[in-house]
């Protein structure tokens, strides 16, 4: 059973060893141990999974967040604090900048990249609001590479869609676009669907500023359908701002300003600024386009209120721009002059071409009514130049777009055929290890069959054995049977004849044995038999060999002794024989042997002859009155054996 029970162990190690492992992994769980209350609704926030739908509910939300980060974790409090920063965070940029200054610090000190990431994430944030999107470069850039090291998928996207806003801000939509293209892959690859969605309004901002309206139209239908979906009012707002601009900029005034409309009336009662702002100075522009210079203006002084109510100075420059063509509109140019130099001031750093074209050819028909031609024509040339420069980079960006189509198209084709051929090695691995498993069954039942069939092959022997044994044994006594001792009697005189060692024999015989039995009765004739053999036995030396030749006759063979001790061997036998204890079944009983010893007499004896010889001595000792010892006499050689051999002889 045990065997069995070894074999079902073996069988099921071998197939569980060839059972492929299961690998698991988290990806931003700082610290170890399973995901805690804090890093599931962090995880939420972060996913996008769930949204605040005013200020006031996202700071309820990370005042939550904050109550969850257990004591002394500093990696949790560091993921709550970029959390904060990249949510939470109102009032003066300046500290806001600050403290993501300390979050990198204190994530890169503890070792902990995709903090250090998030806390760049931020202060780019703050930092194009604080001096211009510009500057916000190098921390966007700066935590993409961490993501890239990383491989995190959505810290990349993360990273290029904060670039891509800051290209399309700063008039280089083209690169803007291929950002929030790869962005969108990433996303994408990494399950991320909300920031995917949210993302599908950045790309078709970007598809706007390069002019590719239909695209643009497409997708921000989409990204306003997935808004709605998800009841994300704050990427509804986005949605229709951007889809005004969109009317704006395809001359369709109205539609662009039920758009603003839409977007102001969802703003206000969630207290959105920034998005308020602009969706004021989209009216503006509106408004301005459709010769309507009072509203604009009014519109404007909204929207200034706003975005200084969350201290953004980001869109001072487009203020300027659309009060200076209210103004101009209203004959004020000395007023509208003043704004236009005040929109140049950020607008010519800052380089966004196409508001820069607007501004040139505006400010050029101001300082035309204003009677300062040189100026207007050093404006109108330089408006020239924009222009120029617009057009080379509208075929820049069509270059670029081509090429990352391209691009990508052939990631996309490098990327399924390594899916399918790791797919393909997959299988064949499986196939192998099913082979594998199969082989190592097979060599184990093998095995099995082998040791099973080894054991039946031992059991047979040892029966065998014991078969043999049994046939060369006397059953009462555990003594060589006849059989036996006359065949080891053959063998030792043999060994003796080749050796030149002397041999003797000894036959003794139970006197009176017969009456015995008759007087004590055949049970204590057996007793008598058995204790008589075991203390005989007791005293020969180990090479003597003691056998029975039946009934009460035992015969003795002696090695390597001559005549003389052979009787002395003989006479211990017979006063060992009247000790035989039998007090407990025959207390009267006293046993006696009469023996007959005989010497080998010449090499190559034959056996009976020796017997023979003995068995004459052993009845001279009957006849002699028994309990007693004969020797048997010298034998007459025959003739050759005489000639030839009478040195051996004693
Ligand atoms: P002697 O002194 O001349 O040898 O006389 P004896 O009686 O020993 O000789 P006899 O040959 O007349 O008797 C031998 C008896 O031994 C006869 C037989 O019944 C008995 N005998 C033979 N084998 C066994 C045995 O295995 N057990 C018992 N209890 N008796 C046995
Ligand atoms: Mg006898
Ligand atoms: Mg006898």
């Amino acid at each position: 059973m045990s065997l069995l029970k070894s074999t079902v162990a073996i069988v099921a190690l071998t197939l569980a060893l060839a059972q492929p492992g299961k690998a698991d992994a988290r990806a931003n769980a700082p610290g170890q141990g399973r995901p805690t209350a804090f890093d599931q609704l962090a995880e939420q926030l972060e996913s996008g999974e769930i949204s605040a739908g005013s200020d006031a509910q996202m700071a309820k939300l990370l005042a939550r967040i904050r109550t969850l980060v257990p004591a002394g974790d500093a990696k949790r409090l560091l993921r709550y604090q970029y959390l904060y920063c990249l949510f939470g965070m109102d009032g003066e940029p300046a500290r806001a900048v600050s403290v993501a200054a300390d979050g990198i610090e204190a994530s890169s000190r503890l070792g902990y990249p995709q903090a250090e990431a998030n806390f760049h994430y931020c202060r780019g944030d703050y930092r194009q609001v604080l001096t211009t999107p510009r500057d916000a470069l190098p921390d966007y850039q700066a935590g993409i590479a961490i993501a890239r090291r990383l491989g995190d998928l959505r810290l990349l996207g993360d990273g290029l869609s904060n670039r891509g806003n800051v290209q399309s801000l700063i008039g280089e939509p083209g690169l803007a676009l291929v950002d929030f293209l790869q962005a969108q892959r990433d996303y994408q690859d990494a399950g991320e669907t909300v920031d995917a969605q949210l993302n599908l309004l950045n790309i078709a901002t970007a598809y706007r500023r390069i002019g590719q309206m239909p695209k643009a139209r497409q997708y921000m239908e989409q990204s306003l359908d997935y808004a709605r979906q998800r009841h994300d009012v704050s990427q509804q707002i986005a949605a229709e701002e951007q889809m005004g601009f969109l009317e704006l900029e395809s001359s369709h005034q109205p539609q662009a300003l039920r758009h603003f409309e839409q977007a102001i009336a969802m703003a206000r009662p969630l207290d959105q600024q920034e998005a308020l702002g602009s969706a004021y100075l989209g009216e503006a522009q509106a408004f301005n386009l459709s010769a309507h210079p009072r509203q604009a203006l009014a519109s404007l002084t909204l929207a200034q209120a706003a975005f200084d109510r969350v201290h953004d100075r980001s869109n001072i420059d487009m203020i300027a721009l659309q009060a200076g063509e209210a103004h101009a509109a209203l004959g004020l140019y000395a007023q509208a002059e003043a704004e236009y130099d005040k929109a140049a001031l950020s607008l010519g750093p800052s380089g966004n071409l196409r508001y820069l074209s607007e501004l040139l050819g505006a400010r050029a028909r101001t300082e035309q009514a204003l009677g300062q031609l040189p100026q207007a024509v050093v404006d109108l040339r330089h408006d020239i130049a924009v222009r120029e420069a617009l057009d080379r980079n509208a075929e820049r960006y069509n270059t670029m777009l081509m090429s990352y189509q391209f691009d990508s198209a052939r990631q996309d084709q490098e990327e399924r055929r390594i899916r399918e051929e790791s797919a393909m090695q997959g299988r064949q691995l499986l196939a192998l290890q099913r082979v594998r498993r199969w082989q190592s069954l097979a060599i184990v039942l093998a095995g099995l069959l082998l040791l099973g069939l080894l054991g039946l092959a031992w059991r047979q022997w040892r029966n065998s054995r014991r078969l043999h044994s049994l046939a060369m044994t006397d059953p009462l006594t555990g003594i060589a049977n006849r059989r036996r001792i006359e065949q080891m009697m053959a063998r030792a005189m043999e060994a003796a004849g080749e050796s030149g060692d002397r041999l003797s024999v000894v036959i003794f015989d139970i006197d009176h044995f017969k009456r015995i039995n008759d007087i004590h009765g055949h049970a204590v004739g057996d007793i008598v038999l058995v204790r008589l053999v075991a203390a005989c036995s007791a005293m020969l030396r180990p090479l003597d060999q003691l056998g029975r030749m039946g009934g009460e006759e035992f015969l003795l063979i002696l090695p390597e002794t001559p005549l003389e001790t052979g009787r002395r061997v003989a006479e211990r036998l017979r006063e060992c024989a009247r000790r035989v204890a039998l007090d407990d079944i025959a207390p009267e009983l006293v046993v006696t042997i009469s023996l007959g010893v005989a010497q080998q007499a010449y090499p190559g004896q034959p056996m009976e002859a020796l017997l023979e010889h003995a068995d004459r001595a052993m009845y001279r000792a009957k006849a002699a009155g028994r309990d007693r010892v004969e020797l048997a006499g010298p034998l007459p050689l025959p003739d050759p054996v005489r000639a030839g051999q009478q040195a051996v002889l004693p």
